[in-house]
């Protein structure tokens, strides 16, 4: 085994930080836990080797500073940077200064991230691999509105417009008339030059109730890739996912393997390197791509649960320029995963509830595993995402992996602040949920009502 890695610098904070590091711990790796002002006393930078306070709370002054992650990787003599998710993980320019750097940066290369941040170009690649898209404008728009309204025509009513730099939910809208259409792309068009500084815009057919569903894939730099299933992630609000589970419910051996192998054949003619998510919607039966994450998920745990395959680890080997361990064959998939995740939130309003947690009692038991960095005492900053942890449960079937989240989710104890523990509760006690296969919209639908 080669072993390039040597000191890793994590840049990133919380769960992902702590689930970085105790992979690196796994593998001998020394880890250097990069931290803004407001995490110094964080425990799991306390575990870390070494730290770097890399600037003020604010994520703009800290986490998403490039100079400072990178001048931290210099000082501490590190020779790995891991981007998490979130932040710098899908900045193309950050890949690209931390390898010019002379840092392994985890995950694919620049050119690759910015393929794949490009909405057009990322659904043109995947047609070319064969991956099924929504059907939509293959493109730009045009900019004659005769022509765009024939083009909206010929897609069909309803139909999205969306901005070909968007992400985070934002950019999109859905037009469900002709006489909508100039409006709709006109006001798209501001807000994305103004939020992604690129006003570049595409259209497809607006799905009406579909269900989410991705594909993890692992490829190393030797042309070797597989597919580690599928995993539902339809239960969101906000485009925010709630809850997770692997494998989709309904999804045949034989469609998750088809589906599988179409990624694979992407990340293979792409030259992908490393942990990766294809994102789906589906409906009716048939899966349209919607865009690929080109780093590790908030939900990875839950393919690891039924894989057995430590998703973090394998990440930092193929980064590290080694072979894939396994080939396709290798790959079982047992039972069946949940995760919930923890939001310091209101489980009514959902409006974030930052301070200090008072008692903190974490679930335990057969297929239980919590992945936070939280504890009694510890203070929730303000500034982040206020997801605080997440609870995973393994069962041999989904029946049971939902007793025993039930269980879990009793069990847990976060005092101090409020959590969204009450509305798991609910959600993981609701019939709907527990036949599975809910659409995304459920959950919003759901709450309105109650
Ligand atoms: P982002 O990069 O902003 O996350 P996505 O393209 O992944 O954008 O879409 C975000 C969400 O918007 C999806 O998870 C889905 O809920 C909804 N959405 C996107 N495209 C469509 C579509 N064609 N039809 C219906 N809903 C869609």
């Amino acid at each position: 085994m080669s072993n390039k890695i040597k000191k890793l610098v994590i840049a990133n904070r919380g769960e992902i930080a702590l689930r970085i590091l105790r992979a690196c711990r796994q593998m001998g790796i020394l880890t250097v836990a990069l931290h803004s002002e407001a995490d110094k006393d964080a425990k799991y930078v306390r575990l870390a080797d070494e730290s770097v306070c890399i600037g003020p709370a604010p994520a703009s002054q800290s986490y998403l500073n490039i100079a400072s992650v990178i001048a931290a990787a210099e000082v501490t003599q590190a020779n790995a940077v891991h981007p998490g998710y979130g932040f710098l993980s899908e900045n193309a320019d950050f890949a690209e200064q931390v390898e010019k750097s002379g840092f392994v940066f985890v995950g694919p290369d620049a050119d690759t991230i910015r393929i794949m941040g490009d909405k057009i170009s990322a659904i043109a690649t995947m047609k070319k691999a064969g991956v099924p898209c929504v059907p939509g404008s293959d493109g730009p728009l045009p900019d004659e509105p005769e022509a765009m309204q024939k083009l909206a025509q010929e897609i069909g009513y309803p139909l999205m417009v969306k901005a070909t730099g968007g992400g985070g939910g934002k950019g999109m809208r859905v037009v469900r008339s002709a006489a909508d259409l100039i409006e709709a792309v006109q006001t798209t068009q501001k807000e994305a030059a103004a939020a992604f500084g690129n006003g570049q815009l595409y259209m497809e057919r607006f799905l009406e109730k579909p269900r989410h569903i991705e594909f993890q894939v692992l490829a190393d730099t030797y042309g070797n890739a597989v597919h580690l299933g599928d995993r539902d992630c339809s239960l969101q609000r906000k485009h925010q996912k709630v809850i997770e589970e692997a494998p989709a419910p309904g999804i045949s051996p034989e469609t998750r393997n088809e589906i599988g192998a179409r990624c694979v054949e992407a990340c293979k003619q792409i030259g992908y390197r490393g942990v990766g998510t294809f994102e789906f919607l589906y409906e009716d039966g048939e899966f349209f791509f919607i865009e690929m994450n080109t780093r590790i998920q908030v939900e990875h745990p839950v393919t690891e649960m039924i894989t057995g395959i430590d998703l973090l680890q394998e990440q930092i080997r193929v980064a590290n320029g080694e072979r894939l361990r396994f080939s396709q064959d290798d790959i079982h998939f047992r039972g069946h995963a949940f995760e919930c995740r923890i939001n310091a939130e209101d489980p009514q309003t959902f409006m974030p509830s930052p301070g200090r947690i008072t008692h903190y009692h974490m679930a335990g038991g057969p297929g239980v595993r919590v992945d936070s960095h939280v504890y009694t005492n510890y203070f929730v900053p303000p500034y982040y995402d206020s997801m605080v942890g997440k609870i995973i449960t393994h069962g041999m079937d989904r029946s049971e992996a939902l007793t025993r989240m039930n269980g879990a989710l009793q069990e847990m104890v976060v005092e101090g602040i409020k959590t969204n523990l009450s509305l798991h509760r609910e959600l993981i006690n609701d019939p709907e949920f527990g036949k599975g296969g809910c659409d995304i919209h459920y959950l919003e639908n759901k709450h309105a009502i109650v």
